[in-house]
């Protein structure tokens, strides 16, 4: 059995793989997100497991935050990510690093329908913008062209942790549980 450290040092490599694909993709495809975007994470219904948040939770412990930003979460009311927007209101990542998997996925990866075919999921400002592009991309994909499934990656990481790893959870609470597993682990060994 996994102890929480090799856990994270795996949740780590199959982020890693997640990178990788995507960025693939991106080539392959000959598409990026648009310049200074971030409208994926002002989306309200984001759901996560805390399983791919346990890396993050670990920074805020490495760097004596997690008390803080635990509070931080818990005061947060809104159904968009805590960390989604700066203290000047511009929109982004204030975690990017140690971002979670869907937020490595989401916009550059397929899920699959229920006859097993992969489809593009891409994300509302690309389907706007780009919509000739995303057109002919879900038709390659659809005739078989490779691309990273969303599903294939939430099944490795489930495999680490049947439990925190099978849990989609609105984006929050995911993160919110990774930090109290984190905060569990490290007040029971001081
Ligand atoms: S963790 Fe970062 S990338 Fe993921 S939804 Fe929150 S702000 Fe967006």
């Amino acid at each position: 059995m996994l102890n929480l450290y090799q856990k994270i040092q795996k949740i780590e490599t199959i982020q890693a793989e997640a990178d990788k694909a995507t960025k693939a993709f991106k080539n392959r495809y000959g598409i990026d997100c648009l310049e200074h975007c971030a409208e994926c994470c002002k989306y309200k219904d984001i759901n996560a497991t805390p399983l791919e948040f346990l890396p993050l939770a670990w920074h805020f412990y490495k760097s004596g935050q997690l008390e803080e930003v635990f509070e931080k979460i818990s005061n947060h009311k809104e159904p968009q990510c805590v960390f989604s927007v700066f203290e000047d209101g511009k929109w982004g990542c204030k975690v990017y690093p140690t971002r979670g998997l869907i937020c490595r996925l989401f916009g550059f990866a397929s899920v699959e329908d229920k006859h097993g075919k992969s489809c593009f999921a891409a994300c509302h400002s690309l389907k706007i913008n780009c919509p000739d592009r995303i057109k002919v991309i879900c038709e390659k994909i659809a005739s078989g062209g490779k691309t990273p499934i969303i599903s294939d990656f939430y099944r490795k990481l489930s495999m680490l942790d049947l439990n925190l790893g099978d849990e989609l959870v609105p984006i929050n609470q995911a993160i919110k549980e990774a930090c109290e597993i984190i905060y569990m682990h490290t007040a029971y060994k001081s």
